[in-house]
């Protein structure tokens, strides 16, 4: 028998929300009760105050956090978010979910995230440069290419990347490129890195229409968030001849029916930062946007913007989940009940993030690099493979698709607790 005392400390919808998760998964596969806490909870945690000199000459401390949840398949591995809204508990949540996805897609990596809480649009450029050298200086001891590998996710990005690589760097008096994943080229990126979660996502969504029997030429698509994986996304899929009909930020929505010009929404949101004031459609509210009839509704946002409510008034074939948990479990729910839309599940769809990012630390670690074909062409044949699990799990135990992707990856990290022993 297995007994858990634990406080309080990550308590939040989200950190409940994953809780929930496991338990279903954990008792649709038998998992063995003296595995499933230590399976479930997070291996440690840090929270940060960060310092940082303001450009008025004030100083702010921000507060920050990194969660590992699992280190028992390899180094730790996620991103670093920085948003005005962040939790300990939704990062504790983004890190489990991070254990379940790289089993999933058979990487080599434990699961963990961070996050400071801070808008990172109200720091100058050069408050942002102080606040991640900052966060990175205090993450030192725990962090490194063998131990934990961040990379970028809402808020932060290659720039930010390069600062914190810079950081470790000078500290160990050598440089270390495979500290952290999503770094500019010129620094050790790797190619393809960029567009690689939105490139994931995309063929994804092509593979499950060619399921359907779906033309391209036929397919509309919708897409909440238009940051790194929303306009990767839009991107590659007009790209492959589908109609985005909308698109959206935290400032707006743009529905156009006849199809937006991503190429020129891109441009506009490189000098404008946001989607606001674009005119290549009609602004609509993020909530109309995910009740649009389309083939393809894509959050690629942020967590728990599907409820039941929205659930219920979903007109999509298809639901492809860039962003981490978009859909809350009652929805979910809703969802499964409905039975006539086809979800392709965070754990799997938003995955090609972190398949590069592992392909980005392998270049690092071997100092050999490779072209954007052979990265996108290795990329896909690891989705193709993670594709074919999840639809074969769900077939044999008719659970639903997102139950099939979590069981696996969750068994996965289970089974090689239970081969190592109690420790890791
Ligand atoms: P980002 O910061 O680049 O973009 C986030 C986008 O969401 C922005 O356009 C922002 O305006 C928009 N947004 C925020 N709040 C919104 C709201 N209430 N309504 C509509 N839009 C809103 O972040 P990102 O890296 O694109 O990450 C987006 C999601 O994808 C997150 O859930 C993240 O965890 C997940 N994810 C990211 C990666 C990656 O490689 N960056 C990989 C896997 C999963």
């Amino acid at each position: 028998m297995s007994k858990v005392i634990v406080s309080n400390l990550y308590n939040s919808e989200v950190f409940i929300m994953a809780c929930r998760q496991f338990d279903r998964a954990a008792d649709a596969i038998n998992l063995p009760e003296d595995l499933r806490d230590r399976t479930k909870y997070p291996r440690r945690c840090m929270a940060m105050a960060l310092p940082i000199r303001r450009d008025d000459g004030s100083v702010t401390v921000f507060e920050g956090y990194r969660v590992q949840h699992s280190l028992t398949n390899g180094p730790a591995k996620g991103g670093i978010r920085f948003h005005q809204d962040v939790t300990i508990g939704e990062v504790a949540a983004l890190a489990m979910w991070m254990s379940w996805k790289c089993a999933l897609v058979g990487l080599p990596f434990g699961g963990a995230k961070g996050g400071v809480i801070v808008n990172p649009s109200a720091l100058s450029e050069g408050e942002l440069e102080r606040l991640a050298r900052r966060y990175m200086q205090e993450l030192i001891p725990f962090i490194g290419p063998h131990l934990d590998i961040p990379a970028p996710d809402v808020g932060t990005n290659e720039q930010v990347m390069a600062w914190m690589m810079d950081t470790f760097s000078s500290h160990s008096g050598h440089v270390e490129p495979a500290v952290v994943t999503g770094k500019p080229i010129s620094v050790g990126g790797s190619a393809g890195r960029r567009e690689a979660t939105g490139a994931g996502v995309a063929y994804l969504v092509t593979r499950y229409l060619k399921d359907l029997g779906i033309p391209h030429s036929q397919a509309t698509v919708a897409i909440q968030g238009f940051g790194n994986v929303g306009s990767e996304t839009a991107l590659a899929l007009s790209k492959q001849g589908l109609r985005i009909i909308a698109i959206s930020d935290y400032t707006t929505g743009i529905y156009n029916a006849s199809g937006i010009n991503i190429e020129k929404a891109v441009d506009y949101v490189k000098y404008n930062r946001v989607l606001r004031d674009f005119d290549g459609g009609d602004a609509i509210g993020n909530d109309e946007l995910l009740g649009l009839e389309c083939t393809v509704l894509a959050p690629c946002a942020l967590e728990r913007v599907i409820t039941p409510e929205v659930a219920r008034r979903l007109r999509c074939r298809i639901l492809a989940e860039g962003a981490n948990g978009p859909t809350t479990n009652q929805a979910d729910a809703v969802i499964d009940e409905r039975d006539d839309i086809e979800v392709i599940p965070d754990l799997m769809c938003n995955s090609g993030g972190v398949i590069v990012s592992y392909f980005e630390w392998l270049q690092n670690l071997q100092n050999f690099y490779w072209t954007r074909d052979e990265v996108i062409a290795k990329l896909y044949a690891i989705l193709d493979s993670a594709k074919e699990a999840v639809d074969y799990q769900k077939r044999k135990y008719k659970f639903s698709r997102r139950l099939a992707a979590q069981t696996l990856g969750i068994a996965r990290v289970a089974e090689a607790k239970q081969r190592r022993g109690l420790f890791p």
